[in-house]
């Protein structure tokens, strides 16, 4: 693979000319959202310059060409992920957390009852964890967990012993925001499907970062936010298998997602707008379709080996530090571009905020998964996540920062 202009794509990304005390900004909070180029910022503001309206049923131009875009940008991210049944298995929804309690409200509240389980992972994020949480206690349904070994690697023994045929759901994430584990994801799929129960991959550490197809996999349900991959926040995608999406109910009633009203019964519209109630994101779906466009354009290959090149580099000058722990697998193919860890005797908090002061922006604290933190042992851990313009000169002042840090508080 070539490697990438680097210089070139950061040009593209105004933020990250930003200086914070003197210092340009580093920027290494990726997996919590990433910056937005030029091409994606142009496209939403041309939307709101050109042909701003509402869509789907409008008779005028500006309502049709809002509509045209907003439909087709549902082709556009089927055909990135590999969703060949189109538009039809696409729902817009505000991010990963709503496309999983989407799916949870209208196939779990549903389907679910005593004597059904839902498997989980012991990494979920809080969005699959806390939503398949609840409708366990509403439904009656229990809810289990998939081990994780000492490496932060999934327990496949465990899995296997888990997944029965009292499972209806499996949901998983597939790269762990808070370990960079990648999940053997496809294995997972078979086996919930060896014992038909239905798949969920939350996706959000995934899509952004790799090429990503989501019938090899096999996946059932398959769910990514907009703001983790160069496009705009207020914006997610669900995908769903065709077959499923038809059998389920609507999640939120309203206007546009219906076919037939009377005072005493309503029908619903076809698909994917049976579950997009309301005036959808429009701009954010034209950003969207744009930041696909971006990173098509560089190649995912290409910013997967970009990434995976970082966090090696960066796993690498950590592990040689004595009082730095590191959470997860060693770089390779089973970690993705992140790399959480702690510095003995100093808090996250206080090593992020002497980050802060030389302008390097980490994430501290437990990420949205405490459960996993209390696995580890600790109350928080320190987070640097990389994307497609990040270099080693930016890993380098991390790890001038940690000897900063060290001297200040160890
Ligand atoms: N799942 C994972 C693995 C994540 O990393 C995140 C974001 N931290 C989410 C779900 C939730 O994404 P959002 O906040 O966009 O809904």
């Amino acid at each position: 693979l070539e490697s990438l202009d680097i210089g070139a794509i950061r040009e593209e990304f105004p933020i990250l000319q930003r200086e914070f005390n003197d210092e340009q900004l580093v920027y290494l909070d990726n997996a919590a959202t990433t910056q937005t180029p030029d091409p994606v910022i142009d496209a939403m503001s041309d939307y709101y310059r050109e042909y701003n309206a509402n869509v789907h049923r409008g008779i005028h131009h500006l309502s049709q060409e809002a509509s045209i875009a907003y439909e087709e940008a549902h082709d556009r991210v089927a055909e990135f992920i590999g969703a060949s049944g189109g538009r039809e298995e696409i729902v817009f929804t505000k991010n990963t957390t709503e496309a999983e309690n989407l799916v949870a409200y209208s196939w779990g509240l549903n389907e679910l009852g005593p004597g059904d389980e839902i498997v989980l992972t012991e990494m979920e994020h809080h969005a699959s964890l806390v939503t398949w949480q609840q409708i366990g206690k509403r439904t009656g349904a229990d809810v289990n967990y998939i081990r994780i070994d000492e490496d932060g690697r999934l327990d496949m023994d465990h899995a296997r012993e888990l997944i029965t045929d009292d499972t209806a759901m499996v949901s998983a994430v597939h790269v762990s925001n808070t370990l960079g584990t990648v999940n053997p994801v496809s294995e997972l799929v078979d086996i919930a499907h060896d014992h038909d129960a239905l798949a969920f991959i939350d996706g959000a550490q995934a899509v952004p970062n790799r090429p990503v197809d989501v019938e090899a996999i096999d996946a059932d349900f398959y769910a990514f936010s907009g703001h983790k991959m160069a496009g705009p926040t207020g914006i997610g995608a669900l995908y769903g298998k065709k077959e499923l999406l038809e059998e389920m109910q609507p999640y939120l009633y309203g206007g546009d997602m219906i076919t037939k009203v009377t005072f005493e019964e309503s029908t619903w519209n076809e698909l994917p707008w049976k579950f997009e109630a309301g005036t959808p994101q429009i701009a954010e779906a034209v950003g969207l379709v744009a930041a696909i466009d971006y990173l098509e354009g560089i190649g995912m290959e290409r910013i997967e080996a970009h990434e995976e090149e970082m966090a090696r580099y960066a796993y690498e000058q950590l592990a040689a530090e004595d009082d730095v722990e590191i959470y997860g697998p060693e770089p390779g193919p089973e970690r993705g571009g992140l790399v959480g860890f702690n510095l003995e005797d100093v808090h996250a908090h206080d090593l992020a905020s002497i980050m802060n002061d030389h302008a390097v922006a980490i994430r501290a604290g437990d990420h949205c998964t405490q459960p996993l933190h209390d696995k580890l042992g600790v109350a928080a851990s320190a987070r640097a996540s990389f994307y497609v313009y990040n270099t080693k000169a930016e890993v380098d002042k991390l790890v001038d920062a940690i000897d900063d840090a060290r001297q200040l508080f160890a």
